[in-house]
């Protein structure tokens, strides 16, 4: 066996403790890896691999990163989605017996990290924990350490469900039992998500209090949750709130499929948010209000109450067109308290935070006297919830100079007043360096000597310094020699060596006092923590409202309505995305009429003619409706929907084939497995995916069954023009198409949803308008005809053919011209949305 060092032994038993993390081992000024750590790490990070002598016959490997630059490595490892255990000496290496005794102080995890790059200001950082309760329940806990915030929902749908969830909340690490690890690990290891094995030890009876709100079911995860954060930042974490219980049917429910297939938050071809709701409704100011509005998004209202809550502050705010100004103005200025605040509770608030604190408590008693002063009733009384936190303030500004630098070792940051003996020591040391500035001025004119000079260095202390061409005439006998250099000697002398005692002194015990009322300060900080993040969260929601009615008022939105039934009402409704991407060009607003007799349409008309976007349309209304904001059109009046269920198909999916329709149809079965009259239904194009008896059949059979055993509002788009004979057998449907014309052999599109079917596809003009060549476009016009004429003859077969035939000549570019040729007539529509909305009025 080998004898290591002490050192190295001691190494040794610390990493036994953590086998699955990388050992940050502080060794100076270094933190040092060994063994398989080191071999590893050296790869990943790419830092140069070296040895050392351990007490064994071989070196042993290992790799170094200095202290101060430690912090990205940790990161680049993190992201990776590694463990990364910061192991510090705890004791003064000068008083230490034999080896310095070391202790794990941190473990950082993908879920824990709370600094640095990859977290990002505008979103929450969660980790979650999760239980199985039955095959198709989950207990399942999130909580962000920056932040502080916990909730706990349970969730419904088996693993599959569970998994989506977790990727919705972008969650990197999950907490779980030995046996979830085992069911989750491959699916979690496609999506980068970390699974922790939860700790066996019974749980802090410290945690009772933070699970009082949830149902019993969830006690266990929400306690296993704290109990990691605790183990892996081994300290008390003050800034941890209580669990909130997400209870789902308070919300309206959009899966993650659908979520993205609305593009929500994320665009379908991923990478920035650009082209998304989010991206539209993001006015925020600060932080805080980004992640509120986040959230929001995430989970629209289903609860009518609280949606008008929200409607009204957002109208009052609408009224009051500088005071909405003058709020922003004020929010700007305010800094992200709630990571702020988890930085008290973590203890590594620094000076510089604790001055950004200071700065946003100040904004709040003008915003408080902005909503007061509105005389809007909601506003007053969202301006009088507000708790000033005036007494903290207060503290900091007594405590804290103006501008403290970012190292609470070096000085500068407790404010001169603040401390009686931190003044004095101040003083002595600041006394003495005027006084030796005195002697300097002093010495010169006693030796004569102009160029004299007292200096200070770490070794020597102050030194009075002459060159040596100004020694030979100088009278030096006060003087003792301290150092020689090339061309000038170092002396001091009794009174100097008096005074650098007095000066180091001060200086040396100022800077440790002011380091100790820094800490002391910063726990009695830990103390408001709670008020803090009452007030972080009713800025951030203000935030968010502001947000609102400045969107509203950009883009011309208008206040929806709800009522109690199911019958849903859009009248000159838009995309919002698509119309502010459509730059200059005009959005062609359209209606949607659902009643309770007809709450079903078929979408027939020509591809890009805007059927996908129109049903998006009437669902993003719906989403910003529930979540208390203004929405696109003229007029909404809405039911309360309880779950969106979405299947719409990127471009992509056609060249995909075979696996996109079992896509389809997943998504499909778990639309109407769980979809309720209240709900609201988008099928897109269904059963194009495969041949089309197939894809038709499944398609009727689909919309019959919606339409006899759900009855939600469903909005049907197909190619398979057969399919709208339908109208006639199904009570509550109707038909609508999506207008385009022929102009001079080419074809228009309107982009007006009209009553009725569709009676043409355009599809050999959209593919003339790609500048296909004239040989296939005269042809298919010739095979066309042909099918046609079968068509009539026989079975009908020609339409999804036609429909493949035009998707797959689009790409990107061609798309954009074809709209921009559709663009330029539109003179025409103009008379047709009068005539629509007087057709669509009938029906209702
Ligand atoms: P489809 O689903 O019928 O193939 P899309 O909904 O994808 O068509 O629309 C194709 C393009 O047409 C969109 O990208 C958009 O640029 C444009 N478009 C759609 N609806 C409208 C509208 N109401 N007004 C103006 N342009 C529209």
């Amino acid at each position: 066996m080998t004898t290591y060092t002490p050192m190295m032994q001691q190494y040794l038993l610390i990493k036994s403790e953590y086998e699955d993390a990388f050992l940050f081992y502080r060794l100076g000024d270094f933190y040092e890896m060994f063994f398989d750590d080191a071999l590893k790490a050296s790869q990943i990070l790419e830092i140069t691999l070296t040895g050392r002598d351990a007490g064994g016959k071989e070196r042993i490997p290992m790799c170094g990163v200095p202290y101060h630059s430690a912090q990205g490595y940790i990161e680049t490892l993190v992201s990776k989605g590694y463990k990364v255990a910061i192991c510090e000496q705890t004791e003064d290496p000068k008083q230490a017996k034999g080896v310095v005794k070391r202790e794990v102080v941190q473990l950082i995890t993908p879920g824990t990290i709370t600094e640095g790059k990859t977290i990002d200001g505008k979103s929450n950082h969660f980790l979650g924990c999760a239980e199985q309760l039955d095959e198709q329940h989950f207990a399942f806990a999130y909580l962000d350490v920056s932040t502080g915030e916990a909730n706990a929902s349970i969730i419904e749908g088996g693993s599959k469900t569970l998994l989506l969830q977790l990727q919705a909340l972008n969650i990197r690490e999950l907490v779980v039992t030995e046996h979830l690890q085992i069911l989750l690990a491959e699916h979690a290891s496609n999506l980068g998500i970390v699974l922790s094995l939860e700790n066996e030890e019974m749980p802090n009876a410290e945690s009772e209090k933070y699970v009082q709100g949830l149902p019993k079911t969830l006690h266990g995860v929400a306690k296993s949750l704290l109990q990691y954060v605790e183990r892996t930042q081994m300290r008390s974490l003050t800034h941890i709130q209580s669990f909130t219980y997400i209870e789902s049917k308070q919300y309206l429910r959009i899966d993650t499929n659908s979520k993205r297939n609305l593009e929500l938050l994320q665009s379908i071809r991923g990478g920035d948010q650009k082209g998304t709701l989010l991206w539209l409704l993001d006015e925020t100011v600060t932080a805080m209000g980004g992640r509120k509005l986040k959230q929001w998004l995430h989970q629209p209202l289903a609860n009518r109450s609280a949606i008008d809550r929200r409607l009204g502050i957002v109208t009052e705010l609408l009224d009051e067109f500088f005071l909405r100004d003058e709020l922003r103005e004020l929010l700007k200025a305010v800094y992200d308290l709630e990571r702020l605040a988890g930085r008290v509770a973590f203890g590594n608030v620094g000076g510089r935070d604790l001055a950004q604190l200071r700065e946003s408590l100040r904004q709040v008693p003008f915003i408080k006297e902005k909503l007061i002063q509105s005389g809007k009733e909601t506003l007053v009384q969202l301006g009088c919830n507000l708790d000033e936190c005036q007494d903290i303030e207060q503290i900091l500004a007594k405590a804290i100079t103006d501008e403290p630098p970012i190292s609470i070792k070096e000085g500068g940051v407790i404010r001169d007043g603040y401390h009686e003996k931190l003044d004095e020591l101040r003083y002595a040391s600041r006394n003495g360096k005027d006084w030796i500035a005195q002697l300097e001025q002093k010495e010169r004119e006693l030796t004569g000597i102009k160029n004299l000079k007292i200096g200070y260095n770490r070794v020597f202390g102050y030194y009075i310094e002459i060159t040596k061409s100004n020694i030979a005439n100088a009278d030096l006998t006060r003087y003792e020699r301290k150092q020689t250099l090339a061309n000038a000697e170092r002396y001091i002398t009794e009174e100097l060596k008096e005074k650098e005692a007095i000066i180091l002194n001060a200086e040396e015990q100022s800077l440790s006092l002011e380091y100790d009322l820094f800490v002391e300060l910063r726990e009695e900080l830990k103390a408001f923590i709670p008020r803090v993040q009452v007030l972080a969260s009713q800025i951030s929601e203000l935030d968010v409202y502001v947000s609102f009615a400045v969107v509203t008022e950009k883009y011309r939105f208008v206040k929806p309505e709800f009522h109690e039934g199911k019958a849903l009402k859009i009248v000159n409704g838009r995309h919002p995305v698509v119309e502010k991407m459509l730059n200059k060009q005009l959005y062609v607003p359209n209606d949607c009429i659902l009643t309770e007799q007809k709450n079903m349409m078929l979408i027939t008309g020509p591809n890009m003619s805007g059927k996908s976007t129109y049903m998006r349309q009437v669902a993003l209304i719906v989403v910003l409706a529930q979540m208390g904001c203004y929405v696109p059109a003229d007029e909404a009046v809405l039911p309360i929907t309880d779950q969106i269920f979405t299947r719409i198909g990127a471009a992509d999916d056609l060249a995909a084939g075979q696996s996109t329709f079992m896509v389809e149809m997943i998504e499909s079965q778990h639309a109407i497995t769980n979809a309720t009259e209240q709900s609201l239904l988008l099928f897109d194009e269904i059963g194009r995916g495969t041949s089309t008896y197939d894809g038709m059949a499944l398609a009727q059979s689909m919309m019959e069954y919606i339409h006899d055993k759900i009855g939600a509002n469903t909005l049907f788009s197909t190619h398979y023009h057969e399919l709208t004979e339908l109208e006639e057998e199904l009570a509550k449907l109707q038909n609508v198409h999506v207008s385009a014309t022929e102009k001079d052999g080419k074809v228009v599109f309107l982009h007006k949803v009209k009553q009725g079917a569709a009676d043409k596809s355009y599809g050999v003009h959209v593919a003339q308008l790609a500048e296909m060549p004239d040989a296939i476009i005269e042809r298919a016009q010739i095979l066309l005809e042909k099918f046609e004429a079968k068509e009539r003859a026989t079975v009908k077969n020609s339409e999804e053919k036609d429909g493949e035939l035009q998707l797959s000549f689009f790409d990107e570019e061609v798309k954009q011209e074809v709209v921009h040729e559709s663009q330029a007539e539109q003179v025409e529509p103009l008379e047709q949305v009068v005539q629509t909305n007087a057709e669509l009025e009938v029906i209702e």
